[in-house]
């Protein structure tokens, strides 16, 4: 294809089926422990996907999850992929008060660095629950040590969203690195192109389209984003759901692993920490103000 060789980052949010943010009202948090685990099992499925391919990711993976799965936190790093930390307990950073995201965030650190001997530095916010009011929230992400977020999904959307953020990484006053999934700017809106649902509602023709956009008209990498449970056909049933509910989960989760594959061919791809955090480190940008307002180099103006 056509657009230019830029590396995109590809990202997993490891959770459970019944972690799901969407099933909060449906599964009660002290009832984890008694369901069907299928999360490890997704992610060998996956490291082998990606192992074919030659391909490596970051691993946005829940404390919850590594606690339960120490092997498979090594079997990450050992694959080459970059682990980094998606909380503890799947808590919506805005349900949380400072000292609360403080030891949810600071907890999964610590336990995902011992696990895997490595330093973590990316955070992604359950829901990306992160926006005009809870900015303060990237304050304790630094205070815990993280270097870059990806906690901002600058759409309109029921569940989360802050469309009015800037599109593309960014540098915070406080130094970390916020690193928006991607969107794509069309008609003064900006559209989810980076994976989740969306990706599974949509055509792979169209995703394919908005991604090469994003590479050949803005020039930026693309953020793409999943869940072992979208590859899982098999997991069970969560009964007593609403309709959207319903539709947004299972929506063609059959075809997800032969849209994976044909994303891995079609794109470039690497981890966050490569393609964001190193490359920022060397080109330095000049920090923007505090808050969400747009930058000269993406967000509202552009487009
Ligand atoms: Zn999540």
């Amino acid at each position: 294809m056509l657009a230019p060789m830029i590396t995109n980052a590809l990202t997993i949010d490891v959770e459970d089926y019944f972690q799901v943010s969407a099933f909060a009202p449906y599964i009660r948090r002290d009832e984890w422990h008694l369901r069907e685990c299928r999360v490890e099992a997704n992610v060998d499925r996956i490291l082998a996907l990606l192992g074919t391919n030659g391909t490596q990711a970051t691993f946005f993976t829940l404390g919850w999850v590594a606690e339960r799965y120490p092997q498979l936190v090594r079997r990450i790093v050992d694959g080459g992929h970059e682990l980094a930390s998606h909380g503890y307990g799947h808590h919506r950073a805005s349900d949380l008060n400072a000292a609360e995201l403080w030891q949810d965030v600071s907890r999964a650190k610590q336990l995902l660095e011992d696990l895997s001997g490595r330093a973590v530095h990316g955070y992604r916010a359950p829901s990306f629950s992160i926006g005009l009011r809870n900015l303060w929230a990237f304050d304790t992400l630094v205070r815990a040590g993280h270097r870059y977020s990806s906690s901002i999904y600058p759409i309109q959307h029921d569940h989360y969203g802050t469309p009015d953020a800037p599109r593309f990484a960014h540098r915070l006053t406080n130094g970390l690195l916020e690193v928006p999934v991607t969107t794509l700017r069309v008609m003064n809106r900006n559209l989810p192109s980076s994976g989740g649902g969306y990706f599974r509602l949509l055509p792979y023709p169209v995703s394919r389209w908005m991604i090469g956009r994003v590479n050949r008209e803005d020039r930026e990498a693309a953020v793409f984003y999943f869940h072992p449970w979208e590859i899982d056909a098999k997991q069970p049933r969560v009964a007593g759901i609403d309709a959207k509910t319903r539709f947004r989960h299972y929506l063609n989760i059959p075809r997800m692993e032969g849209r994976l594959q044909a994303l891995l061919g079609d794109f470039r791809w690497g981890r966050m920490d490569d393609v964001f955090l190193h490359r920022a480190e060397v080109t330095a940008p000049p920090p923007i103000a505090r808050g969400l307002s747009p930058s000269p180099a993406g967000g509202r103006g552009q487009g």
